[in-house]
């Protein structure tokens, strides 16, 4: 029998590891997707269009918030960034899941629309290495990295509101963790 796909949201600190995770999640599972976000941040280096998010100008986000064209949006880190929700509803629809990776406002708002969704917070092993990660990636100037690592506190209080959490010390153990819990949840979709 055909079935609707599964929601998985990723959330966690800026550092976190959520895209390198979320990139070893989809080599190892076909049937995930990834939605890209829109977003009004500039493309750092190395980052396509289309592949990692569709840059937009604040007009055209303005544009697609008042088209009720995005699932949720949310300004974060000085920027904004919205889901494109066509795309993820006919994903689902078509039996495919999909992986969002979007921060702790954006899950809150999937939340509230879409309950059913499976919902993962990711935390870093220390604030010490996450600072480290961020400030080895290079991609932030001091004042961007400032900024992230004063909003770790507050992200890491939402934690509690997701369904799991995953703590990522080592990659290919936080992306078992989270592929066994896709498996399960889609073990608990096939009794309804
Ligand atoms: P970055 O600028 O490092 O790519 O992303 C900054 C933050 O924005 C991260 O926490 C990331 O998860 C979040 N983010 C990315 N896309 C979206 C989105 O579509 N919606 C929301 N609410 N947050 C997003």
């Amino acid at each position: 029998m055909a079935r609707h796909g599964i929601l998985i949201v990723l959330s966690g600190p800026s550092g976190t590891g959520k895209g390198t995770i979320c990139k070893e999640l989809l080599a190892q599972n076909e049937n995930l997707h990834y939605s890209i976000s829109a977003t009004t941040r500039s493309a750092r280096p190395g980052e396509v269009n289309g592949v990692n998010y569709w840059f937009v100008a604040p007009d055209e986000f303005r544009t697609m918030v008042e088209q009720d064209e995005l699932l949720e949006w949310a300004e974060v880190y000085g920027n904004c960034y919205g889901t494109p929700r066509r795309w993820v509803s006919d994903m689902l629809w078509s039996g495919h899941d999909v992986v969002l990776e979007i921060d702790t406002q954006g899950a809150m708002q999937i939340k509230k629309k879409f309950p059913q969704g499976v919902f993962v917070f990711i935390i870093p092993p220390s604030l010490k290495e996450l600072e480290d990660r961020i400030v080895k990636r290079g991609a932030d100037s001091p004042a961007v990295i400032a900024k992230r690592l004063g909003c770790v506190q507050g992200e890491l209080g939402f934690a509690t509101q997701y369904d799991y959490a995953v703590v990522n010390d080592e990659v290919a153990t936080a992306t078992a963790k989270i592929a066994a819990i896709i498996v399960a949840e889609k073990c608990r979709m096939e009794r309804n």
